[in-house]
């Protein structure tokens, strides 16, 4: 990939990359949104750090979620919390009449990546949770943008309103699925979403459509040495499975990502075991392809089970659309972020990603990938790559992505290296560039109706007349504990 063009590998996934200080259009109202800004990066440093400092885990993100919205309730919003049988999920709103722009905002972070806000890997906690794909960032970016057009609909007296989408347990969990099936995104005529990232971009790729699904095998126990006849082993099941797709993978389509983690293997070497469990995503930038490659491996698990004369079922845990892109809103976004600009480094913070620059042996001159905005890309094909709930999203209102520069370029997703930049003014910077391009595009949308109606005709177009909603999870509730079960 370009350097710079950001490609994030959360399950999540998503996005180029930026912004600045200049430039703000005049007109009515329109100042109000930025004013509003420049006089409050104190207010969302300190959001952005306190829940930094407060890392939860998917679906368990109580104080992420509660700071949030508490800042929104404060801003005058009207929070619903609690929502598509998930306890963090909430959405905010403020304003009157359309159109309506539903901003997403996640908070959720990741286990086993704490780091403190140094260019060198130091944990906070040893194996503690850390914001290594930087939502922390992410979820106050997106408030923030949300208040200060909450301060332009007021200045302005312009109808329209906005709508802020607390969506939990981005990281495998798929809250934004549970919110899509309950209904939520209806009436809503846009979406923006952005992700932090190491440079600044509008991004037009699709990514992959994933399932994510546990395959438990069950054998029976048995001494290993004294009575090996009697059992059968559950994870000599999942090992002929895990065989199987191993050769099978060579016979797919070059742009499906299939991987897997052993999540129980037995528990002693003089015990057969009696149950094991594999977890597979299964990615592929086309559903159609998705859902054969599923049948596929689920084959090879009966198979395996056969061979083995033992017995496997299957759980699908989440699964997410691949994105469905749209030109128009791809350009209106990338007018605004031209007009932000880049993210400025000061002294400190320069020294800092300096460090973090030369402890990952790249050149210097990367740094530029923080100070200037990527051009709007061709759409091409999608050729592999991360999968994320907003492609579910994407397939219900027209939506659009971003991503401004919070993280050190050349950093890997879900690194030290990002959970460090993500905690520090560094971040903060990024996540305000992200609030500024959130209120220019939403100024620009509710002044200029053509441009949601036009929007709305692409999507339509690209969905297709036929087009029907299914959620690849089915019709499964959240899976709250799915972080309390594996960590
Ligand atoms: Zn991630
Ligand atoms: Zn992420």
């Amino acid at each position: 990939m370009k350097r710079g063009l950001l490609v994030l590998l959360c399950v999540c996934a998503v996005v180029a990359s930026g912004y600045a200080q200049k430039g703000k259009k005049k007109g009515a109202g329109e100042n109000a949104a930025g004013e509003y800004l420049d006089r409050s990066f104190g207010v969302y440093d300190r959001l952005q750090k306190q829940i930094w400092s407060t890392p939860e885990l998917g679906f368990l993100e109580v104080k992420s979620s509660g700071f949030l919205q508490e800042h929104l309730r404060e801003s005058g919003f009207t929070v619903e919390a609690g929502l598509a049988g998930m306890p963090t999920a909430f959405t905010a709103t403020y304003g009157a009449g359309s159109p309506v722009i539903g901003i997403l905002a996640e908070f959720d972070a990741l286990p086993g990546l704490s780091q403190d806000t140094v260019p060198y890997q130091k944990a906070v906690t040893e194996g503690g949770n850390g914001h290594a794909c930087g939502h922390n960032v992410f979820g106050t970016g997106s408030v923030a943008g949300a208040v200060a057009i909450r301060q332009w609909l007021e200045a302005s007296g312009h109808a329209g309103t906005i709508k802020v989408f607390g969506t939990p347990a981005e990281e495998g969990g798929g809250g934004k699925v549970y919110m899509v099936r309950e209904g939520l995104f209806a009436g809503v005529d846009v979406v923006l979403d952005w992700h932090p990232a190491t440079g600044n971009g509008v991004s037009v790729g699709s990514g992959t459509a994933v399932q994510m699904i546990d395959y438990t095998f069950r054998g029976v126990a048995a001494h290993a040495a004294g009575s090996p006849d009697k059992g059968r082993s559950a994870l000599d099941g999942v090992e002929a499975f895990n065989y199987m797709v191993n050769l099978l993978r060579e016979h797919v389509p070059i742009s499906s990502r299939i991987h897997y983690v052993i999540t129980n293997g037995g528990e002693a070497p003089n015990v057969v075991p009696d149950y094991a469990k594999v977890s597979y995503y299964i990615r592929s930038p086309k559903r159609e392809v998705l859902s054969d490659l599923v049948d596929w491996v689920g084959q090879a698990a009966e198979g395996a089970a056969r061979g083995t004369r033992t017995s496997v079922s299957s759980e699908v845990i989440a699964g997410f659309y691949e994105k469905l892109h749209n030109k128009k809103l791809a350009e209106t976004v990338q007018r605004q972020l031209e007009i932000v600009g880049g993210v400025r480094y000061d002294e400190r913070e320069r020294a800092f990603a300096e460090a973090i620059v030369k402890g990952l042996n790249n050149d210097l001159s990367t740094l530029k990938d923080v100070e200037t905005v990527q051009p709007l890309a061709d759409e091409r094909p999608s050729t592999g790559g991360g999968s994320s709930d907003v492609g579910d999203v994407s397939w219900n209102v027209p939506t659009v992505s971003f991503g401004t520069a919070v993280f050190v370029p050349g950093s890997a997703g879900h690194s030290w290296q990002n959970a460090a930049a993500g905690g520090s003014t560094i971040g903060t910077k990024g996540l305000m560039n992200a609030a500024r391009v959130f209120a220019l595009t939403a100024i620009e949308l509710y002044t200029n109706p053509k441009i949601v109606s036009e929007a709305k005709a692409e999507f339509e177009e690209r969905r297709g007349k036929n087009f029907k909603y299914v959620p690849l999870l089915g019709d499964r509730e959240p899976a709250l504990d799915y972080r309390v079960k594996l960590y």
